[in-house]
């Protein structure tokens, strides 16, 4: 792939794009225009742009484009759930996958090439960590999703629901995700209501701070343990920002929304690991402050993982207690597991500048 020198319009979102076209002399409202023919029509030729100038649109061939990833490959499970392989450059690729559910549709997205965090039980740290994602590459995903879906213009019905949940922290990519995010609830561009974008994280606590400043979408938190010992190994990033410092950051967040809301806590049930009555009994005191829900996730294997899912009678179990002491719960359904597209399977591929996969590799030859 070329890289170019051109400005690709889909890195700018509106107050970008009001800046690009002053700095070209043009008025505020190319920006609107702009925003319905990439995001509301799918279109990104400057000549089909009919309501622009004749001189604008030769203008803007000449210093700018919408240039998209491109589709790899395409994966369809047998239960509904699309997953698409894009390459972001000549080296990387990275993935999208589409869950469609009776009532809605929700896009999962990535906003990273890998990743930087390392948990244990996640496929896509394995990779390792290439890049950020730019604004474009990660708004990008949205408009292939739709396009590869055959919406037609103004019908964005498919996707109703986005999720900040493929490969990557989006909040170690703060600028870029905020500016995609800002697309997403754009009404010139997708229109989503910021309680059907969902950032899921770690738990990065400064950036929570400032993203509770700029926009107000709706929060998961990856905690996959009741105590710091273990979540120390779960999730190393827990050792700079423990859970205490996590759930604080966590309620600051809500509490600053208008509308009083829940943060999803994310917890993959591990066997043997996580899962036991006294975990969940932890698990309930620790989010008795927390206005919150559970989502369990059954552990999604991927080559190589030293890990298994707990049983079903065990994670019903786990989920009977956390109900008894009223905290809300839910086993959420895999989904797309056969074509790798399930919770924490997303690996793309990554030219690993961490050197994370060779490490591992090593250890996995040294047992
Ligand atoms: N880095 C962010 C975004 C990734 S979200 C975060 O940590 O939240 C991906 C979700 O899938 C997280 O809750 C993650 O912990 C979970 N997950 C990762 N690996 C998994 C696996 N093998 N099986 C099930 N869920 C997994």
């Amino acid at each position: 792939m070329k890289t170019s020198e051109k400005t690709n319009l889909l890195d700018l979102d509106r107050h970008g794009l009001e800046m690009f076209f002053a700095e070209i002399g043009e008025k505020s409202f190319r920006t609107s225009q702009i925003l319905k023919w990439v995001y509301q029509f799918g279109v990104c030729d400057f000549d089909a742009m009919t309501n622009l100038s004749k001189a604008l649109r030769e203008k803007l061939k000449d210093i700018a484009e919408i240039r998209l990833p491109e589709i790899v490959s395409e994966h369809r499970s047998h239960d509904g759930t699309i997953k698409w392989v894009l390459r972001i450059d000549n080296l990387n690729c990275i993935e999208t996958v589409f869950i469609p559910e009776a009532e809605r549709g929700t896009l999962c997205i990535s906003s990273q090439v890998g990743c930087a965090l390392d948990c244990d039980f996640c496929s896509t740290a394995q990779q390792g960590f290439n890049r950020n994602l730019s604004t474009g590459e990660i708004i990008g995903q949205l408009w292939i999703a739709n396009h590869a879906m055959g919406a037609t213009p103004r019908d964005q019905r498919h996707i109703s629901n986005v999720v900040l949940m493929g490969m990557g922290e989006p909040l170690l990519n703060f600028d870029n995700v905020v500016s995609a995010i800002s697309l997403m609830l754009d009404d010139d561009a997708y229109g989503l209501s910021k309680r059907r974008v969902t950032l899921s994280t770690s738990g990065v606590v400064p950036a929570l701070d400032r993203l509770k400043e700029i926009c107000d979408v709706s929060l998961a938190l990856s905690l996959h343990a009741p105590d710091d010992a273990l979540r120390d190994i779960l999730v190393p990033l827990n050792k700079k920002y423990p859970i205490a410092e996590v759930i604080a950051a966590c309620k600051r967040y809500i509490d600053n929304g208008a509308s009083r809301r829940k943060v999803t806590v994310e917890y993959v049930m591990l066997a043997g690991v996580n899962d036991s009555d006294e975990h969940a009994k932890k698990l309930a005191r620790l989010l008795r402050s927390l206005p919150s829900k559970v989502n369990l996730i059954p552990f999604n294997p991927f080559p190589r993982t030293v890990y298994k899912s707990s049983s079903q009678e065990r994670i019903d179990a786990f989920r009977e207690i956390l109900l008894k002491n009223n905290i809300t719960a839910i086993t959420r359904k895999t989904r797309g597991d056969d074509i790798d597209a399930a919770c924490g399977q997303l690996a793309g591929q990554v030219m690993d500048r961490t050197k994370r996969q060779q490490r591992k590799q090593n250890q996995v030859g040294a047992i």
